[in-house]
């Protein structure tokens, strides 16, 4: 399956978006132009120029050069809310893709959304797309008479959100995915669950729902690669899609932390594999990471199995305890890392000459469909 969004294949990426933002892309400014230490002189003036007109939101997985400007850190749902309640005009989401849409399809008419780099997506959102999912769906339909609730995780497309929005579905966060399956088993008898299927799995799981009840739905393959018998035995169907930065954590990192550091607690985002969950000492969304890590007696010691950039901020803010990287290979989100200060400034620039550049516009027809969805996820969790 192709990672559309990977740094190697960034046509992909521009697929996923709205012609109208395609137009007002614009390349960043080059190093030949000014220099990096330049950027951030710019920048800082900007910031400070536009303070009034301007939120900068930044995503927990942002570098730190990016962070220094965010007037809001968080996941992605507390930040498209912290945009709603800005009385700001411009929303700076530094952040991906399906983040910048979540905020268009939150926001107040007169508010504009920006993502600094178009090109910032996020591969998990890009494996499972609607053409996919409607095939998906109509198979599914045709072998089952039983009601099958649609759940998208928000690492997803926008019109993603619209489908389950019309399908009687609803959204879920890491953060209050149990919750959500639990309201969807209260409406029908099977889940589909795109596009990560690890979330899927080890919420489910932890849920009491046993794996020979899972099935996993792959759209490169003919039916998903199941058969009528195996969807009818099924509670839940999984999408085959994963977040590359996650799935870099591996049980043997957690064996050989076992073995060489045995004080460490090891804790792990809910996007990493089962096994990896399961071998964890803790698991939870990136704000229960934080909040467990900050929490934690002085002198306590952390392998942490999430993005690098939020790990080493981590270990900087909590220099009494020792937080390391569960991976010697520093899983860094590579679309994220995307948003670079230069890209930001070019952002900053077209505002101040009063014609915004990488803008972020959803079409109305799927916004309406999608808020349903986000909004039954709101009164739900
Ligand atoms: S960390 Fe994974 S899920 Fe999050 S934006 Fe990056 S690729 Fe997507």
């Amino acid at each position: 399956m192709a990672l559309k969004s990977s740094a190697n294949n960034l046509k992909g990426a521009v697929l996923n978006f709205n012609d109208d933002a395609k137009d007002d892309y614009l390349p960043s400014i080059s190093e030949a132009e000014l220099s990096d230490e330049k950027v951030l002189q710019e920048l800082d003036q900007l910031h400070g120029e536009l303070r009034d007109q301007v939120i900068v939101l930044g995503h927990h997985y942002q570098q730190d050069d990016i962070i220094r400007y965010a007037d809001v850190t968080g996941d992605s749902l507390a930040l498209a809310r912290e945009a709603l309640n800005s009385t700001r005009r411009y929303i700076m989401f530094c952040g991906v893709h399906f983040m910048a849409e979540t905020a268009d399809i939150l926001k107040r008419p007169d508010q504009t959304v920006i993502l600094p780099d178009l090109h910032a997506g996020c591969s998990m959102a890009d494996m499972a797309n609607r053409q996919h999912i409607d095939q998906a769906w109509a198979t599914l339909q045709e072998w089952t008479k039983a009601r099958i609730i649609p759940v998208t995780y928000i690492n997803s497309d926008a019109k993603l959100k619209a489908f389950v929005g019309d399908h009687d579905g609803v959204i879920c966060t890491s953060s209050n995915a149990e919750k959500i399956i639990q309201w969807a088993f209260e409406h029908g008898e099977k889940l589909l669950f795109f596009p990560d299927q690890h979330l899927g799995r080890n919420t489910c799981y932890k849920m009491g729902i046993p794996l020979d009840q899972m099935v996993t739905y792959n759209p490169t393959i003919w039916n998903g690669g199941l058969t009528p018998e195996q969807v009818a035995k099924a509670k839940v169907i999984l999408w085959y899609g994963y977040c590359s930065v996650h799935q870099g954590f591996t049980l043997e990192q957690i064996k050989r932390v076992r073995a060489e550091r045995p004080e460490t607690t090891v804790i792990v985002h809910p996007e990493c594999c089962f096994d990896v969950t399961q071998n964890a000492d803790v698991a939870g969304s990136t704000n229960f990471i934080i909040n467990y890590i900050r929490q934690a007696p002085a002198g306590a010691s952390f392998a942490v199995g999430t993005e690098i950039n939020l790990v080493n901020r981590l270990a900087r803010e909590c220099p009494d305890k020792t937080i390391f990287s569960l991976s010697p290979y520093q899983c860094l989100c590579t679309t994220m890392y995307r948003i670079r200060p230069r890209w930001l400034l070019a952002s900053y620039r077209a505002i101040k000459a009063g014609s915004p550049i990488n803008v972020i516009r959803v079409d109305e027809k799927i916004k309406r469909s999608a808020l349903v969805a986000l909004e039954r996820m709101l009164a739900i969790s």
